[in-house]
């Protein structure tokens, strides 16, 4: 495989799921985080299964982050075939006890980054009239959640940009799709106590939270799907929403 896949957000969790799924399938994958720690212990697990690998410190929340990242990935891999806007992060309390930096930090975490990373990564795409963007993106930005309005508005904001960008970009065969999760089990769902976690299992028709791993093998399929299979936002939720 001569590909290369950049995952935003892969130090744990979906990201890091789902850079090993690529990783398997004989991608060259490029991952980033803000922190070095986990990031560099994902590169490190990758590298041993015998994975081409970079592991970028940067935040997507920041232009000049993401212009860094991909002037990297470029040097190590040439082009970005794939991108997995995948870091994101969560915020829970009433929107009117939220800080301005509070919101400008969830704003720019899970939208703007969207936005920076699409812009370094389309040109080499339509200059190729191929190329793939996955955004992860969640329930509830179709249907919003109390207390996470905030965070709800930003997966509305992706679902809306999907849309609109997979419109821009069919005519240069690229695809751009959400996979909108509803609950997995990650680091971002720790805060839940035992008996908040049950309850929240009790909505859902599966029975369970998502697994990681869910989530990649899903993202690895739509991401290998014709790229006529564009502008959707495909929902795992285990039935719940
Ligand atoms: P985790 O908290 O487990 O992982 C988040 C990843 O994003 C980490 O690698 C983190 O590393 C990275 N990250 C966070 N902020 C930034 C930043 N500014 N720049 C670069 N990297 C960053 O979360 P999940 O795996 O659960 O979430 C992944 C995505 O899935 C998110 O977009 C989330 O909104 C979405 N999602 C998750 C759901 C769930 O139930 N878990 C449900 C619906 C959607 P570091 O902190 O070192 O930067």
């Amino acid at each position: 495989m001569n590909k290369t896949v950049l995952i935003t957000g892969a130090s744990r969790g979906i990201g890091k799921a789902i850079a090993f799924r690529f990783a398997r399938e004989g991608f060259r994958t490029v991952l980033c985080a803000r922190g070095e720690g986990e990031l560099f212990r994902t590169r490190d697990q990758l590298l041993a299964l015998g994975a081409s690998c970079l592991a970028v410190t940067a935040d997507v929340g920041k232009a000049e982050d993401c212009r860094r990242l991909f002037e990297e990935a470029q040097k190590a891999f040439g082009t970005v075939d794939i991108l997995i806007n995948n870091a994101g992060i969560s915020h829970i309390g009433l929107l009117q006890d939220m800080t301005d930096t509070e919101w400008d930090s969830l704003l720019h975490t899970n939208l703007s980054s969207v936005f920076y990373c699409c812009r370094q990564a389309i040109p080499s795409m339509v200059a190729a009239q191929q190329g793939r963007i996955l955004n992860i993106s969640s329930v509830w930005g179709a249907v919003g959640a109390s207390c996470e309005a905030a965070y709800s508005a930003t997966k509305g904001g992706i679902n809306a940009l999907t849309k609109a960008l997979a419109k821009e970009l069919a005519p240069s065969n690229i695809q751009v799709n959400a996979l909108a999760c509803g609950a997995i089990d990650t680091a971002m769902n720790s805060f839940l106590s035992e008996e908040e976690e049950a309850a929240l299992i009790d909505e859902i028709p599966a029975g369970r939270l998502g697994r990681p791993e869910e989530a990649a093998e899903t993202a690895f399929r739509i991401l290998s799907s014709p790229a006529y299979l564009t502008g959707q936002i495909i929902t795992l939720d285990g039935g719940w929403q």
